[in-house]
């Protein structure tokens, strides 16, 4: 077996290895690609020995895509032009870096039909990756307009495009609206923010490309969709650039035709995150849901009640909210490092940005939200059982239902839950959902 592997820090949640090994798999190709994790000030060293012990190849991810340039002994064209190298070829002991990320962008829009000849774009950041974008989409477009939360940056992409291309880009809004819009920035990672203020910039035709793909929908996708544009998360860019890494590491011509299985692929190891206020049925949807697709189902409630030896009632009586609150965050943790399961969490693990942050990283969320005569009804019925709203009256549990509700926005799909709805069409929305996000 031939060694290949990808570099960066943290690289714990990369998908590479699954994207690369999946394709040996199916070209039945003797390759087998591994994740080193490379912490600061170990970069070169890490180079080194992925040079001295016969690596074929490495891909570089944050934040080494630049550093990693003065450790090789060539660099391509593109990747000099970039300033950035994410693929790095192993010669007879010779390195040789290359850049296959904006052609891998590029791919990933042609999958969706869409040209950027005579399009006017709008890319939102002026980063590592923005600038790649921009030095390749700058000459095919009819115009670019690039904006940046930092200016100075935003001046050099402008200089550093037109070095390149010999093309003009804009750094103001000038237009109503714009047929691409692209974000760049690496806002929407963490926290349920967008960097696209004003939405009218958004026309009938318009098509949203987001690099990111850790969430599956950051907050500037789900608002483009709620305007009326087609949408493409960041994972089509990461399959297509990987193709062309696997290409250059092997001499092999990896059909492009081949994203839609790795797609696949990547869905089928991602969680199923099903988030919601107390009596939404996320316990029993997911059962359900887990059964249908025959995958594993976790429960962070039982779980916890499984590691303490108690229900979670008395968890509450006997060790307090605190206590349990803390058990959830080590519980979910853990789960979150499932692959391919459907994991139903307790109605407040969302109020913990930990939680959050954890499940996101390889999970979709979907959020279950009960109309509140669904709440009404199915906690008039077992209410004593639940230790946060035992004795409370209705106003004042929809109370916290509505103070909650800004912590259950950050989902990638939300479900609503009526009194009509039954398990299986709750089950059907989300798959039909979870299809129409590919
Ligand atoms: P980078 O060089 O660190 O650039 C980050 C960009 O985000 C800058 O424009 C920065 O603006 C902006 N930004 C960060 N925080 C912001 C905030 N709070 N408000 C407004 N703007 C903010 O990162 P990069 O390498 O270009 O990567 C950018 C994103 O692309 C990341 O999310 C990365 O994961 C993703 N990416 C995806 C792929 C893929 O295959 N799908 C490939 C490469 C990168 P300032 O200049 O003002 O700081």
């Amino acid at each position: 077996m031939k060694k290949l592997a990808v570099i960066g820090y943290p690289i714990k949640h990369s998908y590479s290895p699954l994207i690369h090994n999946f394709i040996s798999k199916k070209l039945n190709a003797p390759y087998v690609y591994e994740q080193v994790e490379t912490p600061p000030d170990e970069l070169g060293d890490v180079v080194k020995k992925l040079k001295d012990e016969g690596y074929l190849g490495f891909n570089v991810t944050a934040p080494y895509k630049e550093k990693v340039i003065e450790y090789l002994d060539e660099v391509s064209q593109d990747a000099r032009l970039f300033g950035a190298v994410n693929t790095v070829v192993n010669k007879s002991g010779k390195l040789i870096g290359y850049n296959t990320d904006a052609l891998g962008f590029y791919e990933a829009l042609c999958y969706r039909n869409i040209n950027p000849e005579g399009k006017h774009i709008l890319m939102l950041g002026a980063g590592g990756a923005a600038r790649s974008v921009a030095i390749k989409l700058a000459a095919k477009c009819d115009t670019l307009t690039v904006i940046n939360r930092t200016k100075e940056r935003l001046s050099e992409l402008k200089r550093c495009v037109f070095d390149c291309t010999g093309h003009s880009i804009e750094t103001e809004l000038s237009r109503k609206t714009y047929d691409i819009i692209i974000n760049c920035t690496s806002l929407g990672m963490i926290e349920e923010k967008s960097p696209l203020d004003d939405l009218s910039v958004i026309g009938e035709n318009t098509f949203c490309v987001d690099l990111i793909y850790s969430p599956w929908r950051t907050k500037f996708l789900k608002e483009s969709q709620n305007a009326g544009a087609k949408c493409q998360n960041g994972i089509y860019m990461l399959v297509f650039q990987a193709i062309l890494a696997y290409r250059l590491f092997t001499g092999i011509d990896v059909p492009l035709s081949m994203a839609d299985d790795i797609i696949k692929e990547v869905l089928s190891g991602r969680n199923i995150v099903l988030t919601g206020f107390m009596a939404s049925g996320k316990t029993y949807i997911g059962k359900a849901l887990a059964e249908k697709l025959e995958r594993p189902f976790f429960d962070t409630d039982f779980e916890v009640e499984k590691e303490c030896k108690m229900s979670i009632t008395e968890i509450f009586e006997k060790k307090g909210e605190e206590y349990f609150r803390g058990k959830e965050v080590q519980v979910t943790e853990k789960i979150s490092q499932e692959k391919g399961a459907v994991i139903a969490t307790g109605g407040g693990a969302v109020l913990n940005a930990d939680n959050v942050q954890n499940l996101r990283k390889n999970g979709t969320i979907v959020n279950l939200e009960p109309e509140y005569d669904v709440i009404a009804k199915r906690l008039s019925r077992n209410n004593e059982k639940r230790p946060l709203t035992k004795g409370q009256n209705i106003d004042d549990i929809l109370e916290r239902f509505e103070k909650r509700k800004p912590y259950y926005e950050s989902c990638d799909l939300k479900i609503k839950i009526t009194k009509n709805s039954d398990k299986e069409e709750v089950v059907n929305a989300i798959l039909k959902g979870l299809e129409e996000m590919i």
